[in-house]
Parts: C-alpha cells; structure tokens; sequence
C-alpha cells in the first residue's frame, strides 16, 4: 500500500483531501483496499452506489448493454434512455427529461429551462433564481453561483449573475423582499441539505414556499441530486411533503456508479425547450441508462420500508450516545454531529475499517440502500464506540 497515493499525488490536480486509503475492490457494502483489508462501507461513493458495489444485476445490465453499443451520440434514439425517461415520467408525474452526466449539469439544465420559461411567459428581466444560504448545487461557474455558500465562491469570480439567496425561514420574509426587489423566475432548494450538513428544511417552510411559488407563478425547482432515488424513503424526497415541483433534478444514485443526471419537467415546462437549445454529447449515454433502468426498477415499496427502518434502527442506536451530539437526516442520510472533529472520527474509523463521509461539522452516512442490516449493526457499534472515545 502507497504506491497509488504517491502517483495520484504526483499526477492527479490537488482538488481532493482524500482519505489514505487505496480501494481494490468492492462486493455490496464491503470494500477492500490494496493489502487485502476489509471495510464496511458507508459512504457509497457519496450517495451513488445504490446497491452498493459491484451489484451483479446492475452489472448484468450494464455489460449487456456494453455489448450491444456503448454510445451513438443524441443523433440517434437508443431504448436505454427512452425506457429511463418513461420510467421517470411515469413513477413522478413529470412529463419530460433532459439527460446529462451529473448533479451540477442537471442543474445546469435546470436552470436554463427556468430562464427560458420565464422570458418567454413574463419577459426576459425575469431571470433571478433564488436558492438558499447553506444551499449546494454543483461545481460550475452557474452551479457555484446557485450554490449559497460563499465560501465555495472564494476565487472563482465573476460567477454567472442573476442568484438571490435566502434564509429557510418560516415565513417567507426574505423570498418576499427579494420578489419586491427583483424578477424572480425560480426557487430552487434541496429538501434536506446535504452537503450543507444533513440539514432538513421545516415541513412548514417547504409547503409555503411551494404554495408562493405557485400563486405568484415562480418555477419551483427542487435539487434531489442527492436525496433522490430512494435515498430518503421516497423515491423523491419532496414526495414526503405533498408537494408538486416545476423541474426536479437528479444525478448520484440514479446510476448506480456511472455518471448521469436527469433534469424532470413537469408539464407547465415540458415543452420550453426546442432543438438546439441544450444538449450534451454524453448525456442519455445508452449504458449509463441500461444501468440506471435496472436501479430504478428495484426502488419499489418493499425496500423504501427497508431503508425507513434502517434508519430507525441508526436513530435508535445512535441517538443520546457518549460523544454524540445529535443525529439528523431521513431515511438513509444521516448526520451525526460529534463532540470531537468529525474528520478525526472519520479518520479513526477508517483504521478501524468503517468508511464514513463528512458534511460540515458532521459525520455523514449515506450507505447503499441495500446495506444488509448486519453489517449496518457492526459499523454503528463501531461509530458509537469511537465517538466515545
Ligand atoms: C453532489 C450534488 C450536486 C453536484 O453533483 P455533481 O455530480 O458532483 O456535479 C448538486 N446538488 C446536490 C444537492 C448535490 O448533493
């Protein structure tokens, strides 16, 4: 062990604090590194193993696929995207999709679709989009800007004008004096902020945004790059609060480890974009889709009860422990605010064979959907037992 970290060192752009750890292998929840040491992985790759690694019917998919045509360009239609995109519509509601290859891209198109719809219905000043302080939604010059910390901001100026960002409070105060201020096309939020540090937005704050943004006709745009997919229980996280968003996005887990984002559009802008408008030479790749397909297919009621009571039993044995401050989150992402650093922690863990994520202040779980309880008891000991250290 060594060598890869040396060359990745040597090699690779310095954009990433990675872990000291070099993987192998996978299989499921378990992960192996380069001496043959075993760890219960946690993490899935941020949210994106979806069954965890190296799932064998997602391989059988993807290597189905492989075999027929790994790529054709948009210039042909392929049944891989078409079926994802039917499958999408027909599980959301929602009458379109614009295919990428990640979060900060879906979002990307998300936000183009806004500013074109609200040009063309309420004239081309209305091109404000808000989102939220604390709020992540990609690592684009546009995605940066949408994104309300502005700590991710430090260098990288001037970032694409046109973004407001507000506080979540519960009565709208700042959305109102930014609507007064400005011509406002879209809101965009993620339900549970994830990056941000595992952070739910207030029931109340959710459905009074949602009902001023339908009274004043202001697109509501909901970012379920990470929390989608099943993460929290739903196959969509703003499923848990009765609301109808205008465009949803999604990337992470959606391809069960190969890069793709989807942009959803709801009827009101099903048809704001033309031939020309938008477009990228990877997106609907027919292998991402084959693989996303078979994903998508097993998100069903049998296992969204698994993940809410897997997440009960991480609440459960979790919640009040030595060193643990609280615990946040829904379904299988989850937040554990140590006593101690939380990197410290993660850093512990992984000596003990137990692969976590951070988020801010926060120890972050996100394992695969189908991490088999056993294994989910066994790293939980062993998070409890470090946090009281
Ligand atoms: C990860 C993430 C993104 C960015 O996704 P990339 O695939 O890294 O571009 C955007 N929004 C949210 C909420 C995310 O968690």
């Amino acid at each position: 062990m060594g060598k890869i970290i040396e060359k990745d060192k040597k090699y690779v752009a310095g954009t990433y604090a990675r872990f000291p750890v070099e993987i192998a292998y996978g299989k499921g929840s378990e992960m192996f590194d380069t001496d043959g040491k075993r760890y219960i992985d946690l993490g899935s790759g941020i949210g994106v193993t979806a069954f965890g690694a190296a799932d064998g019917e997602w391989q059988a998919a993807v290597t189905r696929q492989l075999s027929l045509v790994q790529h054709t360009s948009n210039l042909y239609y392929t049944s891989p995207c078409a079926d994802l995109a039917e499958m999408l519509c027909e599980k959301t509601g929602m009458k379109k999709v614009f295919f990428s290859n990640s979060g900060a891209e879906a979002n990307e198109c998300a936000i183009k679709a806004a500013r074109k719809w609200a040009a063309k219905k309420k004239g081309s000043e209305y091109s404000t989009i808000v989102t939220l302080k604390n709020s992540f939604h990609g690592r684009t010059v546009t995605t940066l800007a949408a994104t309300g910390q502005t700590n991710f901001h430090v260098h990288f100026g001037p970032l694409t004008p046109g973004f407001e960002y507000i506080d979540a409070g519960e009565e709208l105060f700042e959305l109102k004096a930014v609507c007064a201020r400005c011509e406002v096309a879209a809101v965009m939020i993620e339900c549970i902020q994830g990056e941000g540090g595992v952070v739910p937005l207030s029931r109340e704050f959710i459905t009074e945004l949602a009902e001023y943004c339908r009274v004043h006709d202001i697109l509501l745009i909901v970012d379920e790059v990470q929390t989608g997919n099943g993460r929290t229980g739903k196959l969509y996280s703003y499923m848990h609060y009765g609301i109808e968003p205008d465009i949803v996005t999604t990337a992470k887990g959606l391809g069960g480890g190969l890069p793709i984002g989807a942009t959803l559009l709801s009827d009101k802008v099903s048809d704001v974009y033309s031939a020309g408008d938008h477009g990228s030479t990877f997106g609907g790749n027919p292998v991402c889709c084959a693989g996303a397909v078979n994903i998508f297919s097993r998100i069903d009621d049998a296992l969204m009860d698994e993940v809410t009571e897997k997440s009960k039993m991480i609440f459960d044995t979790l919640t009040g422990k030595p060193g643990i401050k609280s615990v946040t989150g829904l379904g299988l992402m989850i937040g554990i605010l140590p006593e101690k650093p939380a990197k410290e922690i993660v850093s512990k863990l992984i000596e003990k064979g137990v692969l976590c994520l951070t988020a801010k202040e926060k120890i972050r779980l996100l394992p695969a959907l189908n991490i088999p309880t056993e294994l989910l008891a066994e790293a939980l000991d062993v998070i409890a037992e470090v946090c009281a250290e």
